[in-house]
């Protein structure tokens, strides 16, 4: 169409480029259908939860003060639990970010003297200090509770036989990441956690197996809590936002471990009865809503990302054909100028300040500069298009998001743009 192709000379997209572009396209139609499939199921899969629960307008209520009976958030984490097919859930606008949901399940189930377990390495940078790993004020490790990590093997799989060994009596709760977070590791399908969640408990039936679901929400048509996992936990202003929600976190699992969160979350006596929803109900029930079809597009810009940056010599993460576990595509580009034009033509194509340049600084939470490209509409929001890259070895940027896939089209070519006007990659 020719039309369209003005329109995106008029944006900055070159010719070239977008030519480059559309014989990428071209070639992932299937994959496009595949992705699409999944996001039908999903889709029903929350109408049938939202009927079910029978949300109505009421649940959109502006609700203050203590939040009694506050209608939307108690249907809401209910609505959550059948999605999640769970005993209960916790989603609140309380909890502020998924770091703190993160960290709030494991305060709330984890006691002095007990042993937390990773079993897939590394968790994520921001949970290094809730843990403890890297010492901080508040950590699990000043209030008692040690850690255990076992590294994946080199082919980036379970090592069993050491996770067998790590698994003792103070073994109370075992955390698994499901995305590669700012890893180049490969992210792991439910049916593989699913696989380590019943390792694990064969060998204690009694261990909780928490999941850290972020990005991961409805790539799949199962979640960890189908495959056994105690609780998932997740952020808002990620996949099941859809986009809508200002703020958030959620847990959902066991009546045990919610209502534990619950009493950590709020207080001892109180838990659930408190918090009120103060007016965010109607965008978190319409983000969720949405959230199949947004996260479908995010994950059509990523597989887009992954065959352009792949078929010009990049180590892509996952590659440009293997299957699909969360909405993070990793890019290595080998220097730091790769990854600061990368992003700088993400904030480029953005509807909201694309005429900022991102430029990297030392974000609280990460121990080297970070560079993140987001023109959100809600502030650092990665189910929104969003790139951000550690400036260290190996010089990869993360990837992420886009409410529709043409936007997210249209900030990859744009990422290529600026690579190519960098003199960092050559199209012919
Ligand atoms: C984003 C993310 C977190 C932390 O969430 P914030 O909302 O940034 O605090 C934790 N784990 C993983 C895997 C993530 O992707």
């Amino acid at each position: 169409m020719l039309e369209t192709k003005e329109q995106y000379k008029q944006l900055g997209i070159s010719e070239e480029v977008y030519a480059f572009g559309e014989k990428i396209e071209q070639k992932l139609k299937e994959r496009f259908q595949k992705v699409d499939e999944v996001a039908e199921f999903n889709q029903l899969k929350v109408i049938q939860a939202m009927q079910e629960r029978r949300v109505s307008e009421a649940c959109f209520n502006y609700a203050s003060g203590y939040g009694y009976n506050d209608l939307g958030r108690d249907t809401l984490e209910e609505v959550y639990a059948s999605v999640f097919h769970t005993e209960a859930s916790l989603v609140r606008p309380q909890i502020t970010c998924g770091t703190h949901a993160l960290a709030l399940a494991l305060s709330a189930n984890l006691r002095p003297g007990d042993e937390l377990l990773s079993p897939a390495g590394k968790p994520y940078d921001t949970l290094e200090e809730v843990i403890g790993i890297r010492e901080s004020k508040g950590s699990l490790a000043e209030y008692g509770i040690s850690y255990r990590q076992v590294d994946l093997l080199p082919n980036g799989t379970f090592d069993y036989e050491k996770i067998e060994k790590a698994i003792t009596e103070k073994t109370k709760l075992v955390t698994i990441q499901r995305s590669k977070g700012y890893q180049t590791r490969p992210s792991f399908s439910v049916t593989q956690i699913g696989e380590l969640i019943s390792f694990v408990k064969k060998i204690k039936p009694d261990v909780i197996c928490m999941v850290d679901n972020c990005y991961g929400e409805f790539v799949e048509t199962i979640e960890p809590s189908d495959v056994g996992a105690d609780m998932v936990v997740g952020s808002l202003i990620k996949n099941p936002g859809g986009g809508l929600a200002p703020i958030g976190g959620y847990i959902a699992g066991k009546n045990e471990c919610i209502e534990n969160c619950a009493y950590r979350l709020t207080s001892p006596g109180l838990g659930k009865e408190v918090g009120a929803s103060l007016g965010v109900m109607q965008s978190f029930y319409q983000g969720l809503f949405l959230s199949p079809t947004v996260v479908s597009g995010a994950l059509k810009g990523a597989i887009f990302a992954a065959n352009i940056y792949e078929q010009l010599g990049f180590p892509v993460i996952p590659n440009g054909s293997e299957s699909r576990h969360d909405i993070i595509q990793a890019v290595e580009f080998g220097t730091p100028e790769g990854v600061i034009a990368f992003c700088q033509g993400i904030q480029a194509a953005a509807p909201v300040d694309s005429y900022v340049t991102p430029e990297p600084w030392a974000m609280p939470g990460y121990d080297s500069d970070v560079i993140m490209a987001a023109g959100a509409f809600v502030q650092g929001s990665s189910i929104e298009l969003s790139a951000d890259g550690p400036i260290k070895p190996p010089y990869a940027v993360y990837f992420q998001g886009g409410l529709t896939w043409t936007h997210a089209k249209l900030g990859i070519l744009m990422s290529l743009e600026k690579l190519v006007q960098a003199g960092l990659v050559k199209l012919s």
